[in-house]
């Protein structure tokens, strides 16, 4: 962010404000943390302060510190409507465009109020007031850590934002092992420690909290794993049956996919999940190397993200959007073998 604009921001922030913070639809660990790490934040300064996220969350979250002031859009919707309709300010965090945040895009679209963005998506909307975009960052989380700092406020920052940060660069960097974890990366964390951050607790609450059926419904995934060597590629599906036989429950199927990319010599890995309810297959897509799945997803799938991580949507069934991928896949046969 340029000077001026830290220095605009500030002028914003030395009176009082009502602000709210959102996140992404079906948030995950880096919206969570980030919005509630800000929150707390703007909280000490005493300003009204609101986290909506646009629906719920998995339960492995719903331990983090302020979580239980969350406003769902969904299932508050008036509730919400009437504190955004009154916000000075509205921080949107984790995403590059307002159909990102679902049922929520017309209400922000048609709000006045001033937005400041940060993200770390590839290719942001020009909708923001101000804009803290950064493709190369691990997380917002780190990114909320450099506004904090920019506004010369790392002083501020107490156990409780730690441990907020500390969440969704540990989520999103798939704990410090990711391209994006840079040595600054580290250095946050370091910080973040000295501040308070139990690092070993946040990882537990995080990944060690299985049920038995989540573990039953991976066994059922890495069944259903499929790999194609001519392309360097692995795919799993998991239909609305097998979901509902263990009984899915939100966040289930979070990092299943990186078990098809963790096979030696696989550069692309993909997993479908269909969903009756929204009759949609949702896609995660993940990727090494040069190739861009953030590009394919666009391209093919109605979504969009990262390099090595993207998402995507496909409104036909799960085995027609299973043969739609297997028949684009061969177009990118040289790029696959080019990592
Ligand atoms: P996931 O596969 O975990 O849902 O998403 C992987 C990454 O891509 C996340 O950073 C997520 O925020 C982003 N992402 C998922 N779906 C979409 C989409 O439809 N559009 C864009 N721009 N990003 C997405
Ligand atoms: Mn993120």
């Amino acid at each position: 962010m340029k000077k001026n604009e830290i220095a605009e921001i500030q002028t914003l922030l030395s009176t009082k404000k009502t602000i709210v913070i959102v996140p992404h639809k079906n948030p995950d660990g880096d919206a969570i943390g980030s919005t509630l790490g800000l929150y707390h934040y703007l909280k000490q300064q005493n300003h009204n302060v609101q986290v909506i996220t646009p629906n719920d969350y998995p339960d492995f979250l719903k331990w983090v510190p302020g979580q239980e002031t969350i406003l769902k859009y969904d299932l508050q919707t008036e509730a919400s409507n009437d504190i955004i309709k009154k916000a000075d300010l509205i921080f949107t965090l984790d995403f590059n465009a307002f159909h990102r945040t679902g049922l929520m895009a017309p209400i922000l679209e048609a709000s006045s109020s001033v937005k400041i963005l940060i993200d770390h998506h590839q290719e942001p909307d020009n909708y923001a007031t101000y804009m803290y975009s950064d493709v190369s960052m691990s997380s917002t989380c780190e990114m909320v850590y450099n506004f904090i700092e920019m506004l010369g406020d790392v002083d501020l920052i107490d156990e409780t934002i730690t441990t907020c940060l500390y969440l969704g660069i540990m989520t999103d960097s798939g704990s410090f092992r990711f391209p994006s974890t840079t040595s600054r990366t580290h250095r946050v964390v370091a910080n973040l420690i000295d501040k308070g951050a139990k690092n070993a607790s946040i990882h537990n609450n995080v990944y060690d909290t299985n049920s038995y059926n989540r573990l039953q419904l991976l066994g059922c995934a890495l069944t259903n794993l499929k790999v194609l060597p001519d392309l360097k590629t692995a795919y799993i599906t998991l239909s609305q049956s097998e979901l509902q036989k263990f009984d899915y429950r939100k966040g289930d199927t979070e990092g299943v996919v990186n078990y098809a990319l963790s096979l030696k010599d696989i550069v692309f890995a993909a997993i479908f999940i269909e969903d009756k309810q929204e009759g949609i297959v949702k896609i995660s897509l993940r990727s090494k190397g040069s190739f861009s799945v953030n590009e394919f997803s666009r391209a093919h799938f109605n979504g969009g993200g990262h390099n090595n991580a993207a998402g995507g949507r496909s409104e036909t069934s799960l085995k027609s959007t299973v043969d739609k991928f297997l028949s684009i896949l061969p177009q990118y046969k040289d790029a696959l073998n080019h990592e």
